[in-house]
């Protein structure tokens, strides 16, 4: 089991499978882009599906393929095709900017892909080029539409509101994903992006995304049992069956109950997004270590968690690693 000094146990391992992405979100990128890793440091297919059979045989029960971009990995569905293999079966996600998701939707379920997330901040197509840097808004609802057809149910949007950018679209993007049965989900934003650029005034709270949400719709919460160990508090919409959510990473805090562990596309385990230490498995598996061996260095990295994310601490320091390079 991995388990760390507070009692909390890691079921949900997050895999960056490559740490390129085809988009420059604002909150997250330069609009020049970053030095990816060069490919020798990557984890092979091979690497990363061992590493997640060594996890999966841990207690790990939902594995997140996310980056990065990780429909630029090539082995993509392979891997998911190996990791839908293990037993015990984990659930299969990914995350993604769903450009290139039309193409690889179908052969992602066939392979065992279990549901998607979607990252869109804005319904407006000019916005969208400014926001991320490229003008590609009419691929992201292609590939919300073919995950939909193809079955990786229930589709979920994530958006992340800035102030002065897309704040007066909370309830447009409400709007448009209940009517379209997509699950949305707003994220605060941040202080993990590559520029160190984050700003708390330009961060839109959960209590504002609430009040404004409030104006609009009637929102009833969904029981703390319901929603678990699961970072997004949940509201039904009107009643439902729609449902939005709101992960008050910042503001609300849940990391005394976080069930995360993540896998950096060069091999190293982070306990936290907010962690300043690693722990390679690389480099052991690299010289031959045995799974056994691998497998007491999670538990060792796991052993390590910090009670909380320390964002509100005096002495807080963003991590070196952005959030493109450790997998959000
Ligand atoms: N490229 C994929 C995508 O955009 O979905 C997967 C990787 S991305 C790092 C994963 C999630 O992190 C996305 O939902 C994105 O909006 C979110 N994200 C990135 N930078 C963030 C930040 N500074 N604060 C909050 N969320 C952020
Ligand atoms: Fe790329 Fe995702 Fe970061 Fe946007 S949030 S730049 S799509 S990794």
């Amino acid at each position: 089991m991995l388990v760390d000094t507070f009692g909390r146990v890691a079921t949900d391992l997050r895999v960056s499978l490559t740490d390129k992405c085809n988009l420059r979100c604002a909150y997250c990128m330069p609009a020049e882009g970053l030095d990816w890793l060069p490919s020798a440091e990557a984890l092979t297919d091979d690497e990363v599906v061992r590493v997640v059979g060594i996890a999966v045989q841990m207690g790990v029960t939902e594995v997140r393929f996310t980056g990065g971009e990780p429909l630029l990995r090539r082995g993509v569905v392979d891997i998911v095709t190996r990791v839908a293999a293990l037993q015990p079966r984990p659930r299969i996600s990914l995350s993604t900017n769903g450009i290139g998701l039309s193409r690889s939707a179908s052969a992602l379920k066939t392979a065992g892909l279990d549901r998607v997330n979607v990252s869109l901040d804005t319904l407006d197509p000019v916005r969208f080029a400014e926001l991320t840097r490229r003008d590609r808004f009419a691929d992201v609802v292609k590939g919300l539409e073919a995950a939909a057809d193809a079955g990786l149910t229930p589709v979920k949007v994530n958006t992340v509101l800035m102030r002065g950018h897309n704040d007066d679209e909370a309830i447009p993007l409400l709007r448009w994903c209940l009517e379209r049965g997509y699950s949305l989900r707003f994220i605060e934003q941040m202080p993990l992006d590559a520029q160190h650029g984050w700003d708390r005034s330009v961060m839109v709270t959960a209590a504002e995304i609430l009040a404004m949400l409030g104006d609009e719709f009637a929102l009833s919460p969904v029981g703390a049992e319901e929603r678990g160990s699961a970072p997004a508090e949940e509201w039904l919409v009107d009643g439902g069956p729609g449902r939005v959510g709101v992960i008050g990473s910042v503001t609300r805090p849940f990391c005394g109950t976080c069930d995360r562990v993540r896998l950096t596309a060069d091999g190293q385990i982070r306990n936290c997004l907010f962690a300043r230490e690693e722990s390679d498995l690389r480099g052991p598996m690299r010289a031959g270590a045995t799974d056994a061996e691998l497998a007491e260095r999670l538990a060792a990295a796991l052993l390590a968690k910090r009670a909380g994310h320390g964002i509100d601490d005096p002495g807080f320091l963003q991590p070196a690693r952005p959030m493109s390079a450790i997998g959000g």
